[in-house]
């Protein structure tokens, strides 16, 4: 099971590359654009996910990639009645008008994309893919509580 986020928040300049890249991949952007720097989905455990949880007709799937297990819409299952985009915590489900469904981040999964599409357009590498392990690790390393503390004031005062 593998997560993305923006690792350097004070180094986004908010070009929006990487929700373009994802448009141009699938259609409809799967992250989305705050007032700020982007979010994208934060990868729940399937077991655990709102949006898988919720879904009344069993359309969001788990399936299996090299790095773990992920969660993807079944398009053809999907009847649009917008449940999972409630439920998710921080909203991160669309919907494609043309294909009918709800969709989500699958860090790209289904596609032939090696790096996720987001991450590779990324001109400032603010993006990157983690594991559980990886973020465990990052959480035991005192050296990095600073760094952290620092990178959360910078995007609560990009926020506000
Ligand atoms: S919109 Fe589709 S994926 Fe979302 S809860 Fe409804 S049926 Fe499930
Ligand atoms: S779409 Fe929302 S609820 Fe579903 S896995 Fe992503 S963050 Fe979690």
């Amino acid at each position: 099971m593998k997560t993305l986020m923006v690792t350097d928040p004070q180094m986004c300049t908010e070009c929006e590359a990487c929700i373009n890249a994802c448009k141009k991949t699938y259609g409809t952007a799967r992250a989305r654009k705050t007032d700020s720097i982007p979010i994208f989905c934060m990868h729940c455990h399937p077991d655990k996910a709102p949006c898988r949880r919720i879904c009344p007709h069993n359309a969001i799937e788990v399936i299996d990639g090299e790095d773990g297990e992920t969660l993807i819409v079944n398009e053809e299952n999907c009847i649009l009645c917008k449940l999972c985009a409630i439920a998710c915590p921080i909203g991160i489900i669309s919907f494609d008008k043309e294909k009918k469904s709800a969709e989500k981040c699958t860090l790209c999964l289904e596609s032939d994309n090696i790096i996720p599409a987001c991450v590779e357009a990324c001109k400032d590498n603010v993006l990157n893919v983690f594991s559980i392990e990886d973020l465990q690790e990052l959480k035991n390393d005192e050296n990095l509580t600073e760094e952290l503390q620092e990178a959360i004031k910078t995007f609560k005062s990009k926020s506000n």
